[in-house]
Parts: C-alpha cells; sequence; structure tokens
C-alpha cells in the first residue's frame, strides 16, 4: 500500500483533524493508497496559500515562468514510467495508455511554456493619445478534474492558467487522486514555488463547491459530468464567475458504403472501447449506411472480438476494467441480452470487468442510443444517405466530438461541416492534439481548452488609454 497524502492537507490530518479515504484498484479491487481528504478549511486554507503566491507568481518574468514550465515539463517526463505505473494501478488504464497521458502533461506544459514571452496586446489608433492593451493574469484558478483521464485533463487546465501568470488549485476526483498528488510533488521538485500549483484532494461536494463559492477563486475549469457541471455553472453566476465547461458526449460514428470500410472497422472498436469507453470523446453511436451494413458488420465482429480487454499492466492490453463496481452496475443496465449483435471477451474473477459489447439499436429513441453510458457499449443504427446521416447524428443533446469515413473528400467537408460538434475528424478517431483547440457544443460544454487561444482564457484584457494633452 502506497501512504500517499497530499501535502497541503497533511498537517491537519497528522493531528488528527482531517478524514483519510482508501483509493481502490479497479483490477484488483484491493486499497492501493490511503489520501487525506480535504475540509472545506482546508480548501480555504489552500485558496488563501494560491492568493498569496499569485502577487509573486504574476511578477515572475516571462521568461523565468518559461523557464521554470520547461523544467516542469522535464521532470515529469524523467518520471514518466512512475506516473503511469501509479494510473494503471489507481485508474486501470492501459500502460500504453498511461504512458502516454503522462507524456501528454509534459506536452501541454513545453507547449504552454513558449506562452509567457508571446502573450502580447496591441497598440489601437486614437487621437490624443495612446491606447494599449495588455493581457492579465485572473488569479487563483480552480481546476476540477473527473477520473476518467486525471492526468491529462489536469495538465490542460493548469499549463496553460500558470503561463498566463495565475496560480491553480486542483482538484483531483474522489477515485483517483494519485497521479494528482504526485504531479504537485514534481511542480515544488522543478521549482515552482510553494502555492503556484496546489493539489486539494476531497469530495466535489465539499472542495469542489467551494472553488465555485470562494471569492477569491476567480475562474473554475470544470470537466465532468453535464449535470454537475449546470451546476457549478449556476453557482459562478452567483459572482459573475469565468466558467469553462467540458462535459458528456454521444458521439457519433459515421460509415459511408464508399469509405475504406477495412479500415473503418479496424478502427472503430479502440474509438469507443478505449479506456473501457469511459471517454468523453467515445464514438458510441455507430452509423453505417445500410448498403454496406452487412459487410461493415462483418468486419466490426472481427475486430471487436481480436479487441484485448486484459490485465492493463500488460504491454498487449488495449483495454482494462471499468473505475468502480458502481460504474459497472450502471453499464450493465443499458445492456438488454435480446439487443447484443456480439461481444469481446473480458477477464473473469477480481476487478471491474466488462467485455465490449455491441448493440442493435431499434431506433434513434432507445436508451442506449440516446444517453451517455460511459462504458464499453456501442449502439449500431442503419441511415440511408448523408442528409439522414446528419439529421441522426444531430439528435442528441450532445455536441462533443465524431467521425466520418468516406473516400469522398467533398462529402467528408459537406458532414463534418454539418455535424453539430465541436471536435470533428474525417477517416481517423483522433480528437485531441495539445496544440488544437478542445471542447463542446450544446450540452457538451462551454469554452475552449488547448490550442493556441487558451491562455487567453485564462486572462483579463485590460484598455489603457495614456493622454498626450499638454
Ligand atoms: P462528475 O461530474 O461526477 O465529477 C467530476 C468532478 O467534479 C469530480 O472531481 C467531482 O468530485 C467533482 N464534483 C462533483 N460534484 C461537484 C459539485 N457539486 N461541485 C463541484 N465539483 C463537483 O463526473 P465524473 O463521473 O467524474 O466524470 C465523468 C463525466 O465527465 C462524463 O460525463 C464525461 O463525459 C465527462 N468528461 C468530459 C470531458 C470533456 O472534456 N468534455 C472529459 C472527461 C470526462
Amino acid at each position: 500500500m502506497l501512504p500517499i497524502r497530499a501535502p497541503q492537507v497533511q498537517d491537519r490530518r497528522e493531528k488528527g483533524g482531517g478524514n483519510v479515504r482508501d483509493v481502490i484498484s479497479p483490477v484488483t479491487e484491493g486499497v492501493v493508497a490511503s489520501v487525506a481528504v480535504a475540509s472545506v478549511e482546508d480548501t480555504d486554507a489552500a485558496v488563501d496559500r494560491a492568493h498569496r503566491a499569485f502577487q509573486d507568481w504574476r511578477a515572475v518574468s516571462p521568461g523565468d515562468r518559461a523557464r521554470l514550465l520547461r523544467r516542469f515539463a522535464a521532470v515529469v517526463d524523467d518520471h514518466n514510467e512512475e506516473l503511469a505505473q501509479l494510473e494503471v494501478r489507481n485508474s486501470g488504464h492501459t500502460i500504453g495508455n498511461a504512458r502516454w497521458e503522462a507524456g501528454n502533461v509534459r506536452d501541454v506544459l513545453d507547449y504552454y511554456a513558449g506562452a509567457p514571452e508571446r502573450l502580447s496586446g496591441r497598440q489601437i489608433p486614437v487621437a490624443g493619445g495612446l491606447d494599449v492593451t495588455c493581457y492579465e493574469p485572473l488569479g487563483v484558478v480552480g481546476v476540477i478534474v473527473p477520473w476518467n483521464f486525471p492526468m491529462p485533463i489536469a495538465g490542460w487546465g493548469f499549463a496553460p492558467a500558470l503561463a498566463a501568470g495565475n496560480t491553480v488549485v486542483l482538484k483531483p476526483a474522489e477515485l483517483t487522486p494519485l497521479t494528482a498528488i504526485r504531479l504537485g510533488e514534481l511542480a515544488l521538485e522543478a521549482g515552482l514555488p510553494e502555492g503556484v500549483l496546489t493539489v486539494v484532494p476531497g469530495k466535489g461536494s465539499v472542495v469542489g463547491e467551494r472553488f465555485v463559492t470562494h471569492p477569491l477563486v476567480r475562474k473554475v475549469c470544470f470537466t465532468g459530468s453535464t449535470e454537475v457541471g449546470k451546476r457549478i455553472m449556476a453557482g459562478c453566476a452567483d459572482q459573475v464567475k469565468r466558467v469553462t465547461l467540458e462535459l458528456g458526449g454521444k458521439s457519433a460514428n459515421i460509415v459511408f458504403a464508399d469509405a475504406d470500410l477495412a479500415r473503418a472497422a479496424a478502427a472503430a472498436p479502440g474509438a469507443v472501447f478505449d479506456n473501457a469507453g469511459q471517454d468523453c470523446c467515445a464514438r458510441s453511436r455507430l452509423l453505417v449506411q445500410a448498403s454496406a451494413y452487412d459487410e461493415f458488420m462483418g468486419l466490426l465482429e472481427q475486430s471487436v472480438k481480436a479487441f484485448r480487454c486484459e490485465d492493463p499492466a500488460l504491454e498487449s492490453a488495449q483495454m482494462g476494467p471499468l473505475i468502480s463496481a458502481g460504474r459497472r452496475a450502471s453499464v450493465a443496465s443499458y445492456v438488454d441480452d435480446d439487443a447484443v449483435l456480439f461481444r469481446g471477451t473480458a477477464p473473469e474473477g477480481a476487478g471491474y470487468w466488462m467485455p465490449p459489447t455491441v448493440l442493435g439499436a431499434r431506433s434513434t429513441q432507445d436508451r442506449h442510443w440516446r444517453e451517455e453510458i460511459f462504458g464499453p457499449v456501442l449502439s449500431v443504427l442503419r441511415f440511408d444517405d448523408e442528409a439522414d446521416a446528419i439529421r441522426m447524428a444531430n439528435d442528441t443533446e450532445y455536441g462533443l466530438s465524431g467521425s466520418i469515413w468516406t473516400r469522398d473528400l467533398g462529402r467528408g467537408i459537406r458532414v463534418a461541416r454539418g455535424v453539430e460538434a465541436g471536435n470533428l475528424s474525417v477517416n481517423s478517431n483522433s480528437s485531441v492534439r495539445y496544440w488544437t483547440p478542445f471542447g463542446g457544443v450544446k450540452q457538451s460544454g462551454l469554452g475552449r481548452e488547448l490550442g493556441p487561444d487558451a491562455v487567453a482564457a485564462f486572462c483579463e484584457v485590460k484598455n489603457i488609454y495614456f493622454s498626450t494633452e499638454a
């Protein structure tokens, strides 16, 4: 068992004032660590410390801030394997994915380390003076992270926020705090001053809500369910607090008959079963053009049955278990045996396992077609033509991502423009590149993370007019 504790709530715990929560491995169902859980008082202390640190951090020269972020990136890189192994134990992510996730934190830190020296305002022509705009940091930023991608989503929040000169309080999900706590320690090891990045593990209803109500937290960056996101948005409205929301999804994977069907079928399992389907970008609705349905589904069955759901520590693993027993029960409630077209395999025994499962929908009204399941379940329907595909893809309250498979470039462009989603890919499953913007439309979110504009989202634009009149 790892005796992991968040440094900022450690004192309180040693005095006997704080609670402790066991962290459970979804692979073994055993306890892997014990983590201190912050109270409202701990959260206030962390925010106060972050506010004090902000006064100095904002004054650090752009060059020095860039150097510190690059050093943080290098330290994260040096600990890639350690972080990845920790994520495998805590979250059941496959080791290949977990290495990518730790590498992604390094990448976003490196990328946004380029920002402090380039963040420049404008000079706007005026009569009788000089008018300039400047970007100023907001202050303390609260980043609230879900359990499905603990490392990358933390990094997407803290890297641009720190680059802009803000300080950050970071709340990991209750189930998956370990890598966030380690990243907080690595930030100190890299030389970031105390209070610049503070990890505050604890409950959403305690720590998360306090980020929303605390007057010194000037922005909340939330990633999680649409239900909690709405609540956070309402809470932030009370103080006109800035908020970014990255929420749920029910994305479409649209396969046209003219596509490279073998390539599309080989890619489709990864598009939905990666991370055991616990992915906001999961392409969990498969739309297949009727004229190619039988051929495509034959190919898909082969690739689903070959998809390797196994011990995530194995290099060959493509999918591990679900995060918890509760999650598995929720996902299972969507699976009606009559609707199952075919399944892959999963280990038996300890662990929250569930095989990759493909369901035939009867109509767009089926519950498994409409709701975000957040597990390894794919729903399938046929469509007739382009207009039909766009209409069916848009018949959802969500709009995060999606894929279009076709050899006709014009069609790829038309459909990508027609589908209401923040991130679409043609002949690919990819949604996330740290240098391009990421985010949802409709009830999938508000605002964008990543890409060149993310730093400005952590700044106020101040306008200053200098009169030259004598
Ligand atoms: P969740 O909404 O239950 O929790 C997310 C985070 O919010 C956790 O840290 C939780 O402790 C905290 N929280 C809970 N209640 C809170 C409250 N009242 N005030 C403040 N914070 C609170 O979501 P989850 O179950 O951890 O994650 C799954 C959801 O996240 C899915 O819907 C998924 O689609 C979504 N998600 C979206 C993205 C994206 O980028 N769009 C990425 C990953 C996950």
